[in-house]
């Protein structure tokens, strides 16, 4: 029927819209069917057929089981072009609409979720599903992708027909009942059942074909009176046999100890009666029991009480001749259509019967959207109330699901990064890590992830939190540990800071009370006194610049300074920056000074034996740059006579950083390759790394801490040599 022609099957699937849609739009239909030919033009299915047959047949699916409205044929038809092919969802949303796109979109996603993870949480799964889709055209969609890859599973190999059809029994079934969609749950259910227990499957259909003959002449026999009674009450009707589910005979069977025979809905009918009054269905139920004797306590009202996911029909099961027992269904039209077609059917029917609609639009499916919300929400005990949380959750989206390299899920707020995620794994995988890898690629820590991303923790045992990384959380446990770790560490530093100072001080003869020493450290414009602390404890302030600033400071008359106050020229305060410091030397004055008031400049961080130049400001000394900094070339004319020809000294105190990009292959284990490599050598410091991945390029900023060029020098070689590193640059900063 399929793959004959790209001409006939469009003609075909055309045909059948207008036999079970309401109204559709012909043209568009048309044009995604021919879209998603040229699109698929180079694939083919495991079964050699073209490609376009799989999604034509899904959309057919949707036209016959799920029939709602041509947006949802136009999405089937496209639902796999973005996943297989070069068609984006942009490119779906300027051709067709944001609506389709978004549904597309949703599908897509869902594909990307389910490869290559192995089902070990069913129902974090079926959480997680219904976390993604915002409209719910999106899980009908799949539904009918499922079942048509479920009809022509055979043409995969041995394992992957094992896993989808574990897949499809876990989580596409229960989840169709739950729709309402009996006919696609039975189906799914069968043709998984067919997968997983062949020999079983083979041996329940062996049996009842072999009693089919006699079991359909009864039922005949047994429907003749009932058929009888109705017509002369002039009631229209339609009496089925059964149609007999595999699987629910197995799980009625097999899994109970209980042998065919055993089995009373083996003998059943349905009647279904066209009538707009569900009492027709209890006049039907009185008339029938007049004929057959019922068995009370085999009678079920689910009209008056309609089953979870909305299903209604009376059930009864009443004594047939040779005191056989028969069970009947009794249910009008439209539950019968609801019982098979589920949340569709009732939009149908609200779409037929409606004043005005004979169309569906926007309005209907926001109270589509409700009324599915409402079949979660009564859903009562036999959902999980996580379930009905989660799909509460997803419409004001606020809750994410991610997963570990595992496969395990992890809920995580909104806006999480991968810290929060690390934090959530464990403490110290939180305070230790250095990167993620979201999908496989890397990403910077800030990052935001995204439901049904897969994450994965770098470490490092060198590594500790940042302050910064406070500002990149959401979740309340990364919060608490970053700035537990944090505080301890300052602490610690603090605690070391004041040792530091103690022994100086006792050193150089010094003896100052804390609270003397609290106004010198703020004078030293320093926060604290244990902000004074923590610099020393840190090593970003050497013990001997501790000492040689306070007595400064301690000189008679120094007071009246007024350390906060900025010198009035810059010659005065050229004079006095000479007086103090270490590190660097004026050249001209020829005296390696050690009185210098310096400050190493942020914007391109020198490192000893870096080309530098001074620029005197105003208020903090002389600001030592790189000599081809941006910053001092680019307004170099307007402070030329404030430039000052600076050298390194001698000796070096203090700590110096560089920053350096390196762009590569981003493959597995890159990351951890470059921190071994800069931990590799002595005494050296990662300050910070942040990474980024693009289409397979790996991007990544590292801040060192270094002795001097030579030092830099030693790690850019180091880095060179990593395999898949194709550049390292000192960055300007
Ligand atoms: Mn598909």
């Amino acid at each position: 029927m399929w793959g004959r022609s790209v001409d006939e099957d469009c003609a075909y699937l055309i045909a059948e819209g207008r036999k079970y849609l309401v109204k559709f739009d012909e043209d568009l239909v048309e044009k995604a069917f021919r879209f998603c030919v040229e699109a698929h033009k180079h694939d083919v299915r495991a079964s050699g057929e073209p490609y376009y047959t799989h999604p034509a047949q899904v959309a057919h699916i949707v036209m016959r089981e799920i029939p709602l409205d041509d947006i949802s044929v136009v999405a089937a038809l496209l639902h796999d072009v973005v996943e297989d092919t070069q068609v984006s969802v942009r490119d779906i949303r300027a051709e067709y609409g944001s609506e389709v796109a978004e549904i597309v979109d949703g599908a897509t996603k869902i594909s990307d979720v389910f490869k290559s993870r192995e089902i070990t949480q069913a129902e974090s799964y079926r959480k997680l599903l219904l976390s993604l889709v915002k409209d719910v055209r999106v899980m009908l969609i799949k539904f009918a992708d499922r079942l048509h890859n479920m009809r022509t599973i055979e043409s995969l190999p041995p394992e992957r027909q094992e896993r989808m059809a574990r897949e499809t029994l876990d989580i596409y079934a229960p989840f169709a009942h739950r729709f309402g969609l009996g006919s696609i749950k039975w189906e799914l259910e069968d043709l998984s059942f067919k997968v997983l227990q062949r020999t079983i499957y083979d041996d329940i259909k062996r049996q009842l074909n072999s009693t089919r003959e006699e079991r359909e002449d009864y039922i005949e026999k047994f429907s003749k009176p009932i058929a009888e009674r109705l017509n002369e009450h002039g009631i229209a009707f339609e009496i089925n046999g059964r149609p007999k589910h595999l699987y629910s005979i197995y799980t009625k069977t097999v899994l109970r100890n209980k042998t065919l025979d055993e089995l009373y809905d083996l003998f059943a009918i349905r009647v279904i009666i066209d009538t707009n009054d569900n009492n027709d269905c209890f006049f039907v139920y009185g008339l029938i029991s007049e004929i057959y004797t019922p068995v009370p306590e085999r009678f079920k009202n689910f009209i008056s009480v309609p089953k979870k996911n909305g299903y209604q029909s009376l059930h009864t099961t009443v004594i047939g001749t040779d005191g056989k027992r028969v069970e009947v269904q009794i249910r009008t039209r439209a539950m019968h259509d609801y019982a098979e077609r589920g949340v569709a059917a009732h939009f149908r029917y609200k779409a037929q019967s409606g004043a005005t609609a004979s169309w569906i639009d926007s309005k209907d499916l926001e109270e589509w959207a409700t009324w599915v919300r409402d079949i979660f929400e009564s859903a009562g005990d036999e959902a999980p109330k996580q379930l009905m949380e989660s799909f509460r959750l997803n419409l004001y989206q606020d809750e994410i699901y991610v997963f570990t390299p595992k496969g395990d899920l992890r809920i995580l707020p909104r806006g999480a990064t991968p810290i929060d995620f690390a934090f959530d794994i464990h403490s110290a995988v939180g305070a230790r890590c250095v990167g993620a890898k979201v999908n496989g690629r890397i990403v910077p820590l800030h990052h935001h992830l995204d439901t049904g991303d897969q994450v994965e923790i770098l470490t490092s045992r060198n590594q500790t939190p940042h302050r910064d990384w406070e500002r990149h959380v959401v979740t309340h446990k990364a919060k608490t540990h970053i700035r537990r770790i944090l505080n301890e560490e300052r602490r610690r530093h603090v605690a070391e800071g004041r040792d530091i100072w103690q022994k100086r001080a006792k050193k150089v003869g010094l003896h100052i009370n804390e609270d003397d020493l609290e106004r010198l450290a703020y004078q030293l414009k320093y926060e604290s006194r244990s902000d004074f602390y923590l610099a020393l404890g840190t090593g970003s302030l050497s013990s001997e610049q501790a000492s040689t600033m306070i007595l400064e400071l301690m000189r008679p008359g120094h007071e009246h300074e007024a350390a906060h106050e900025p010198p009035t020229s810059t010659d005065e305060h050229r004079d006095a920056a000479r007086e103090r410091a270490e590190g660097i030397y004026i050249v001209g004055d020829n005296i390696p000074t050690t009185k210098v008031l310096f400050t190493y400049a942020h914007c391109c961080n020198p490192v000893p034996g870096d080309e530098i130049i001074g620029v005197v400001t105003i208020g903090s000394g002389i600001r030592v740059h790189r000599a081809n900094c941006h910053n001092v070339s680019d307004i170099g004319d307007k402070i030329k006579d404030r430039l000052i020809d600076v050298r390194w000294s001698k000796h070096q105190r203090g700590e110096f950083f560089a920053g350096i990009k390196i762009t590569g292959d981003d493959r597995p284990g890159m990351l951890n390759d470059i921190t071994s490599a800069v931990n590799s050598i002595n005494n050296t410091n990662i300050r910070s790394l942040t990474i980024d991945a693009y289409d397979s390029i790996f991007e990544g900023n590292l801040t060192v801490y270094v002795d001097d060029i030579g030092h830099l020098q030693r790690i850019f070689d180091k880095l060179y040599h990593i395999k898949g590193v194709r550049s390292v640059e000192r960055l300007e900063r």
